[in-house]
Formats: C-alpha cells, sequence, structure tokens
C-alpha cells in the first residue's frame, strides 16, 4: 500500500504536480542525439542533469549511454557557460573523436541565457571545431513541455543542419519514426523492405539502444543514421512525420530547408494506423502492400476474433507520451474495450482533440486530461472513485496496480523493471499482436489467479 495516502476527493489544483506522467526534456533530445551515428550527446548544465538524462535512458535501455557534460558549477551559473563548452568542445573532440557533438542545454543554462548557437559559431571562428566535424544544437529548458518536446527539438535540430537538395529529386522518401523503441524503428524499417521502398530513417536508434554484445565495447555502436544518408533527405521525395508530437517540427524543418511536402501520421500502433500508414506508403511511392504484410494483419485478426471475450467492454487507465496514447486508445475502442482514464504530461490541445475524436460515442464516460497537472495522482483518483481492469504505462504504474490489484501491462517510457521493449516491437502488424498478448496475458493471469478451485480452467 506504498500509495495509500492517495485520495479519492479530486480537488482542482493549479500548480501542483504529483506523479507526473513525463520526464524531462534533456532526456528526449539525447535520445535521439543517439539516433544519429557516431554522434556524442552533450548536455549543457550541471553535471547531476547529465548523469539523470544518461541513467534514466541506460536503466531503460540496458544499455551504455555516452554523453559530454559542461559541468557548470557555481562560476558558471553566475557568469554563464561559454567558457565550459568550449573546454568541452576541445577535451570531447581530441579524446571520443565523435563525428557529430549534439548539445542540448539544461534548465540551468536555459535560465542564464547561454546562447549555444553563438557559442558555437565561435568555436568555429576559433578553429576548435575539427574540418569534417559537425555541432549541432537543441534548446531544452525542462520547465515547459516534456522529454517528447525534447526529443522534437532534437530532430528538428538535425533536421535544420544536415539535410542538402540536390538538383534533382531521389527515388526515396524520408521517416521520421518519432520516439519509439528500437525495437520499433527496426519493424518499421522491415515493413519498408518488405514493401520494397528506398528511404532514410531518422534518428534511428536502432543497432545503437539494442547493439548486440560483441565481447567488446563499441564507443560508437555501428548502429545510427548516417551522416551522408542525413544529407541525402534533403532530396527524398516525401516525408513522413510519424507523431505530431514528435516528428510534426521536424517535418517542418526539411520543408522550409530543402522543400521536401510531408505529411504528419500517427505512429501505425495497432490496426488502424498501421493500415493508415502503409496505404498512404503505397500511395506516395506506387509500392504495392504485399501479401506478407496482409497476412500478418490476417494474424492480428485471427487472435482478436479467438479472444474477442476477454477483452469486450473491459476498462482500460493508459497514460504516457501522446503520439503512443492516440493510436494505442483507437486500437482498443477497436478491440470494443474502453479507454476511460487517459493522462498524458506533454502538453497540446491536438490531443484532446484527437481522444474526443477517437472515443466520441464509444466511450462517453472517457476521462482524458493532458499538461501539467495530468499525473498519475489524478489518475489514481480516477481508479479509486470506479476501478479499471487493466493500466497501461510505464513502470510508475506498478504501484498504483499493486495498490489495487489491478493487471498492469508496460508500455511506454521508462521501463525500468523490466527487459524487451527494446528487442520486440509494439508498431506494426507483429506490435499489435504483442500488445494483444500482453493485454490478455495480464487479464487472464488474474482470472487464474482469482478463480475458486472448482472453476480454475486448464482451457479457458
Ligand atoms: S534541472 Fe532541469 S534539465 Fe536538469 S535534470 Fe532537472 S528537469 Fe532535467
Amino acid at each position: 500500500m506504498l500509495l495509500r495516502h492517495t485520495t479519492k476527493e479530486v480537488k482542482e489544483r493549479k500548480a501542483l504536480t504529483i506523479n507526473p506522467a513525463k520526464t524531462c526534456q534533456p532526456i528526449g533530445a539525447m535520445y535521439a542525439s543517439l539516433g544519429l551515428h557516431g554522434c556524442l550527446p552533450h548536455s549543457h548544465g550541471s553535471q547531476g542533469c547529465c548523469s539523470y538524462h544518461r541513467s534514466t535512458l541506460t536503466r531503460h535501455y540496458k544499455e551504455p549511454v555516452m554523453a559530454g557534460t559542461s559541468s557548470f558549477t557555481e562560476g558558471a551559473s553566475v557568469f554563464g557557460g561559454q567558457s565550459n563548452l568550449l573546454q568541452a568542445f576541445n577535451n570531447m573532440f581530441s579524446i571520443y573523436d565523435p563525428d557529430i557533438i549534439a548539445v542540448h542545454t539544461t534548465c540551468l543554462s536555459e535560465t542564464i541565457g547561454d546562447d549555444v548557437s553563438q557559442i558555437t559559431q565561435k568555436a568555429i571562428a576559433d578553429g576548435k571545431i575539427p574540418e569534417g566535424k559537425h555541432v549541432i544544437n537543441a534548446s531544452t529548458p525542462s520547465y515547459v513541455g516534456s522529454h517528447v518536446t525534447g526529443f522534437a527539438n532534437m530532430c528538428a535540430a538535425i533536421a535544420r543542419y544536415f539535410p542538402e537538395k540536390q538538383e534533382f529529386a531521389l527515388d526515396q522518401v524520408n521517416i521520421l519514426p518519432g520516439w519509439v523503441e528500437p525495437s520499433d524503428m527496426r519493424e518499421i524499417k522491415r515493413m519498408m523492405s518488405e514493401m520494397h521502398v528506398p528511404f532514410v530513417m531518422f534518428p534511428d536508434t536502432s543497432g545503437v539502444m539494442d547493439a548486440p554484445q560483441t565481447g567488446f565495447h563499441e564507443f560508437y555502436p555501428k548502429g545510427g543514421t548516417s551522416i551522408p544518408d542525413l544529407k541525402r533527405s534533403g532530396s527524398s521525395s516525401f516525408t513522413f512525420a510519424l507523431g505530431k508530437f514528435s516528428s510534426e517540427s521536424a517535418g517542418i524543418e526539411l520543408k522550409k530547408k530543402c522543400d521536401v511536402p510531408f505529411e504528419v501520421m500517427d505512429i501505425p500502433l495497432g490496426i488502424n494506423s498501421t493500415d493508415r500508414f502503409l496505404m498512404k506508403v503505397s500511395e506516395v511511392t506506387g509500392c504495392p502492400v504485399p501479401e506478407s504484410l496482409a497476412d500478418e494483419r490476417g494474424r492480428v485478426v485471427d487472435i482478436i476474433t479467438d479472444m474477442q471475450q476477454y477483452l469486450y467492454g473491459k476498462r482500460v487507465a493508459l497514460y504516457g507520451d501522446p503520439d503512443i496514447l492516440i493510436p494505442l486508445t483507437e486500437f482498443l475502442v477497436g478491440l470494443d474495450m474502453k479507454p476511460v482514464y487517459i493522462v498524458s504530461g506533454t502538453p497540446g490541445k491536438y490531443f484532446t482533440d484527437r481522444m474526443n475524436e477517437i472515443l466520441g460515442d464509444s466511450v462517453p464516460e472517457a476521462k482524458v486530461k493532458n499538461g501539467p497537472q495530468a499525473d498519475m495522482f489524478l489518475m489514481h483518483q480516477w481508479i479509486k472513485e470506479e476501478s479499471v481492469d487493466l493500466i497501461m504505462g510505464n513502470t510508475y504504474g506498478k504501484y498504483i496496480a499493486r495498490d489495487e490489484d489491478i493487471p498492469f501491462v508496460r508500455m511506454g517510457f521508462p521501463i525500468l523493471d523490466r527487459v524487451g521493449h527494446s528487442y520486440f516491437p509494439m508498431t506494426g502488424y507483429a506490435g499489435a499482436m504483442r500488445i494483444l498478448e500482453k493485454m490478455l496475458n495480464a487479464i487472464m493471469d488474474k482470472i487464474d489467479r482469482e478463480a475458486p478451485e472448482e472453476k480454475f480452467e486448464l482451457v479457458m
């Protein structure tokens, strides 16, 4: 009963957030940077911030996360961090030899007002950036937005810096995958290969955050989008920006810089959004959806048909990132489940608009909230008012699930106490099968656990 003090009565809060359904902006910026090959992320702030960003990513991915820090102390906090950052460029290029340094700011450097673009220009003018090396930067103050905002800001910085427009458009498309797991990026790439679609994906953390154990430490694992691919993305014929919150700004930057048309789409998670994504890819590229993908879809439908009785009408509480929650909610509504409570710490009116559209008449009782006070405390209060059959979200939900004895499916970021998310996708039809399996197992485990002996069945 770790959360036994959570009260049932909901009182309006204006300034207080309790157990936020989000984390800090630079974590997202660091994750996006790790999706570039040979990139060393750099946190312009105190060592404590950098340790937190690194350790959260390491705990979620079970991989070492290399990053630099400007190591602010009292002096930098008062006079600004320019000399620390210039020194950091020197040290990092001479000791760790990255191809790219991706600098993101922190609460402290933003409050001081450090201008990282100006400091970078000074570093270039002073000859501190070696020939052929690159420095990009994103502004990521953590007192606004969330880790998703930080991810989007770094993706936009990548799109502003690398793409180059060639004279002729290349026969390829860009895929901005949004904040998904390396396994999901791998799955989206696999679907594109099945369709024979030439593409550039960025960022791409597969092969970095799920790197194989070889017995040798690779400071820069072989995955990540290469610099030539990033440059070529400016000559692609189209950009698929998956997830409005995490990819739209990068799509806009690519359009501005290289005039590549783009469309913002939902992350392909569940049946409907995967259908829409594949059909749009087929329409834009002229590559048909192959039978192999149609068969995968058929297998998802088969599972749903076989197990519908365990899903129908189940009340679900969801929390996490908007780009995942939108297609997930659509998937659950399509399964005749009832996502009744949905919270996300990431602000943006688009979220509630889309949710209202999806939930519509199917789940009129649903409560949806996002932004600073849309926290897990509020979700727990709603659950205390009227309980649910399933909770889905990151690791932090385990306290509520245990206190209230509710089946729990881990999904989203961060997952600190289980493995699998980096290796097995939630996207595409294969991902839909995995979501179904996890939900059904959680629900049926509870049925088994609570069944009286005479009703404890071998075949369910
Ligand atoms: S001070 Fe700001 S940037 Fe640093 S860890 Fe905390 S929230 Fe993140």
